[in-house]
């Protein structure tokens, strides 16, 4: 659960009509949306809010770690509010369909030392790519 609304009320974040638009749209389990669909589903509830400021809010909220932005590959950004509990990503390689997966083992600590070849590593992503249930019935 993200709870990105209560943790940003509890640091006490400067909180607009607009502004929390935008954080109740990212609230959620299994919510990683592009800055356009935030923008879509934050206009459907609040038609005067603006291009600029959902733009600017998700920065923000990257900034201040609440909000992890994902890079996936050749595809647009996406938001992901579950930025306090370390996940991977399971991913569709048909519809793009993305679920948070918590693997057994910690993909940092699993890279052996004679393979850092140096490097003070600090964080690791894996991704799992698949087909998802209603691609695979396709
Ligand atoms: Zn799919
Ligand atoms: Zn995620």
């Amino acid at each position: 659960m993200s709870d990105l609304l209560g943790r940003l009320r509890g640091r006490g974040w400067r909180m607009t009509a607009q502004r929390r638009v935008v954080a109740e749209v990212l609230d959620g389990e299994h919510i990683h949306l592009t800055a356009d669909e935030v923008l879509a589903r934050a206009t459907a509830r609040l038609p005067e809010i603006s291009r600029a400021t959902v733009y600017n809010t998700l920065g923000e909220l990257v900034t201040l770690g609440e909000v992890i932005e994902l890079a996936t590959d050749g595809r647009a950004k996406r938001y992901d509010p579950n930025a306090h509990r370390p996940h991977q990503h399971l991913v569709c390689s048909g519809c793009g369909a993305i679920r948070d997966v918590h693997p057994g083992g910690d993909p940092l600590a699993d890279l052996p030392d004679g393979e850092r070849f140096g490097f003070s590593v600090a964080t690791a992503e894996v991704t799992y790519r698949g087909l998802c249930p209603d691609c695979t019935r396709g």
